[in-house]
């Protein structure tokens, strides 16, 4: 597999957790809870840092929720989660950083949206209020530019240079180069005020697919900052999550990008925590990192007429997932493993073979036997109601006898 070239940027220290080019992709999630609900936001913290979230964002939009900060950040370290909470700020930051001093040392990050924290005003006080505060408590921030809240003074002055010009451009492309030199300059204001270039991440989201891998090719080439990936409001179910796919996967495989988010829209009372597995997939999917064992399957067709096929396939994704929060810490490794599960032998021994493990069930009108792979070789065949459980003991095992041998060699080590 040829190596992907990671961009070269300064590594950026976020609590316990680095960004940057020396680092595998880190992932990361934004709650959606009321900060001020205490309770609430650190549960929500607890399940996504569970679920990998290696940094949780929070929104600090009031003085309430400044006042809570301090106090998730309390309530998760009883609970031994060390996950380093960013602060999201828009229009009011400068306020309540400095209104809220212990706020401003409980969070590992401050995120500054160019666009909305000078609204109104001719100079960047404000800005530069949030950016001193960053120095004053040693944090690093993201200048995080959105199409969506764009610096509207910045805009009109880049449209009308444009429509002045001899060969204007298109208003779609003003709009990006103004999201770069929004970031830019923003980064270079930062500098001025004190802030290290590795204390400082870019993001420029937008949520057009083609529009977010232009920005982000041009921004990269333009600097050499870490860079926060996302396409900005994805949307919901499958198309959030293959439009965020079709946005990253060309960057990332590009080396561009050092933490990435996918924005996802939950259903109402719907899994916060799919962004996260969402996120950890696009990155395994691209090999770019491991996060949980993958199980490969096939489609199903008109050979397999009952779920069966479906229901193992089901039911051994959702046995390794519920088991890897306590294999992770047992079993180093063990999130390389493939399992594959198919729907009958036309592709299933072949398909098992390329896997760490591998069962082909029993198409329609074939003999009723599962034969079971194992690096590449034939272990057994399964019959009967005890398929499902007999694969699981033989997965058990396997788990067992590789990765938890590799520990024992790690304590030796
Ligand atoms: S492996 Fe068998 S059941 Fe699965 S899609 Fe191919 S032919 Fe159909």
């Amino acid at each position: 597999m040829p190596e992907i070239q990671r961009r070269k940027t300064p590594t950026v220290r976020i609590g316990q957790i680095r960004v940057g080019w020396e680092v595998p992709v880190v992932v990361q999630s934004m709650t959606n809870t009321d900060t001020a609900d205490v309770q609430s936001t650190i549960d929500q913290v607890a399940a996504l840092a569970l679920a990998g979230s290696e940094i949780v964002r929070v929104t600090v939009n009031n003085e309430q929720a400044a006042e809570a900060v301090p106090h998730v950040v309390e309530g998760l370290d009883k609970r031994g989660i060390t996950v380093p909470i960013v602060g999201d700020f828009h229009y009011n930051g400068h306020l309540l950083l400095k209104k809220y001093p212990a706020t401003a040392r409980a969070l590992a990050k401050y995120r500054i949206n160019p666009g909305n924290v000078s609204i109104g005003r001719k100079d960047d006080d404000n800005f530069r209020t949030m950016v001193e505060c960053a120095v004053e408590n040693q944090k690093p921030v993201r200048i995080g530019v959105n199409w969506g809240s764009l610096d509207q003074a910045l805009l009109t002055r880049m449209m009308d240079a444009n429509s002045k010009s001899a060969n204007p451009l298109p208003a779609r492309d003003v709009m990006m180069e103004a999201m770069v030199v929004s970031a830019l300059d923003s980064a270079k204001a930062a500098e001025r005020y004190g802030l290290r270039d590795d204390q400082i991440i870019l993001s420029a989201k937008v949520s057009g697919v083609r529009d977010l891998i232009d920005v982000y090719t041009n921004l990269a080439s333009r600097c050499h900052y870490a860079l926060h990936l996302g396409l900005t409001e994805a949307g919901m179910g499958a198309k959030g999550l293959i439009a965020s796919t079709a946005g990253l996967a060309p960057l990332l495989l590009a080396g561009i990008g050092d933490t990435i988010r996918v924005s996802l829209t939950p259903k109402p009372g719907g899994d916060r925590t799919e962004e996260v597995l969402a996120a950890q997939q696009i990155l395994q999917s691209l090999q770019i990192r491991s996060f949980m064992p993958q199980v490969t399957s096939c489609p199903g067709c008109g050979r397999t007429t009952s779920t069966y096929f479906q229901e193992l396939a089901e039911q051994i994704q959702n046995y390794l997932r519920t088991s890897m929060p306590e294999w992770r810490k047992t079993y180093p490794g063990v999130e390389e493993l493939k399992v594959a599960v198919m729907g009958c032998v036309v592709n299933g021994p072949g398909e098992s073979k390329h896997a760490n493990l591998g069962i082909s069930l029993p198409g329609t009108f074939e003999e009723p036997k599962a034969p079971v792979y194992v690096d590449g070789k034939l272990l057994k065949t399964l019959h009967g109601d005890t398929i499902v459980a007999e694969f699981k003991e033989i997965l058990d095992n396997y788990v067992v006898s590789h990765y938890g041998k590799k520990q024992e060699e790690l304590v030796g080590a």
